[in-house]
């Protein structure tokens, strides 16, 4: 039987943060009883076509899950196990911010089968802090780590993010220290993008925002400090201790199947990606009114070729890269131009080829964008070359669809 992640997004928030443009509304609890209906009644209705598979995570992302209340997600991990083969050795994580870190309610979240927490840190330095309007001090988020231990959970993951409003490098660098003297499980150390209809993007001019050079001196700093502190980095913005690694989000970047629930949850299932209304109430309208699958806002189903483009893309995201066999023998594609730009990417110290696998070393993370851009400009070309073994059908669902 084929194994599948959960995902359920609980979009409340205590307060929007500047720089979020995430699917989370601070000022909406009014509607999370309806929310909690909903989803569970979604899974019930969906849980048929997942018959076939089992549960081997579940992620509970947001929003903020903690603010939304152990009872509440208690119930809806229930109905997952009555409803999924969730498996007993399942990776079950929660997001939680510090704000919201009760310790009774830890307690209770994990005795119901929760192991893994994943908290958003952001910087230990409470102007920055305020300054993107985070609520928490540095010594609140210190104080939520001590919780979530007390509490028992033993894999914890803490969230940063560098290139903040005023952040200097010696300050990114005094965070990711303090971060580390509290030697979590995982570390996701995040550069800032500011999005467009975020509050940040408005002040963008106004804000002494470190430019590229200088987010990109802190990002090798990262991922130098925390590899010489024995963490692996086994994704750009992520590292980990031996037998860390977030299984569920190593789900998203395999092209492995997973399936989501809740308002702006996505899924992969059976080669065709989707995702659910982003509109809290429009997606309880649209449970309520027993519209399933067709709630989606947005859906398509991937050719081999963007398949295989997706393998590029996401593969090369990882430690664990990609190879000439899978290439060839799953996506049914050419590898030899993607090859001579892989191995000149090792000529230049950008990439590095272990067990037949190519991936990106620090230098080559850092400048990702432009190097996946150009493999997959590599892989374009080859598609359109005479006697390539894509399919002619192949062509059309690219160019048309
Ligand atoms: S706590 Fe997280 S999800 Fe909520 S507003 Fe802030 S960044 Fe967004």
């Amino acid at each position: 039987m084929k194994t599948i992640g959960i995902y359920i997004h609980i979009p409340f928030c205590r307060s929007k943060c500047d720089y979020c443009d995430f699917c989370s509304y601070a000022g909406r609890d009014e509607l999370a009883q309806d929310y909690q209906n909903a989803v569970i009644r979604h899974v019930k209705e969906f849980a048929p076509r997942l018959a076939g598979y089992y549960v081997d995570t579940v992620y509970f992302g947001g929003g903020t899950p903690t603010h939304y209340g152990a009872s509440r997600l208690i119930a809806l991990f229930d109905a997952l196990k009555s409803h999924l083969k969730v498996l007993r050795t399942a990776e079950v994580t929660l997001e939680a911010n510090p704000e919201s870190v009760d310790v009774n309610e830890l307690y209770r979240l994990r005795r119901a089968g929760f192991n893994r927490l994943s908290l958003g840190v952001q910087s230990l330095d409470d102007i920055t802090l305020k300054r993107v309007g985070r609520i928490h001090t540095a010594e609140e988020a210190l104080d939520a780590i001590d919780r979530v231990r007390e509490s028992g959970f033993d894999n914890l993951s803490l969230d940063l993010i560098y290139g903040l409003p005023g952040q200097s490098r010696e300050e990114w660098a005094e965070t990711l220290n303090r971060a580390l003297r509290t030697t979590p499980e995982h570390i996701s150390a995040y550069g800032l993008t500011i999005e467009e209809n975020t509050p940040l993007w408005r002040l963008r001019n106004s804000q002494d925002i470190p430019n590229d050079d200088a987010q990109a001196d802190m990002y090798l700093y990262a991922a130098d400090t925390i590899a010489d502190a024995g963490y692996q980095q086994y994704e750009i913005s992520n590292f980990a201790m031996r037998g860390k690694e977030s299984k569920h989000n190593l789900k998203y970047w395999r092209l492995n199947e997973y399936c989501g629930f809740g308002c702006s949850a996505s899924s992969y299932l059976g080669g065709m990606r989707y995702t659910y209304l982003r509109d809290p109430k429009e997606y309880i309208k649209a449970v309520n009114s027993g519209a399933g699958i067709t709630i989606a806002e947005e859906t398509e189903t991937l050719t081999p070729y963007e398949n295989a483009a997706e393998y590029i893309m996401l593969g090369m995201r990882t430690n664990y890269g990609v190879s000439r066999e899978e290439y060839e023998l799953v996506y049914r594609g050419g590898f030899a131009p993607l090859e001579q730009m892989l191995e000149s990417y090792i000529k230049m110290g950008f990439a590095q080829k272990r067990d037949n696998r190519y991936s990106f070393t620090a230098k080559g993370f850092l400048l990702s964008n432009r190097l996946i851009g150009e493999l997959l400009d590599a892989q374009a070309e080859r598609k359109f070359q005479v006697g390539t073994p894509w399919r002619e059908s192949d062509y059309y669902g690219t160019l048309f669809n």
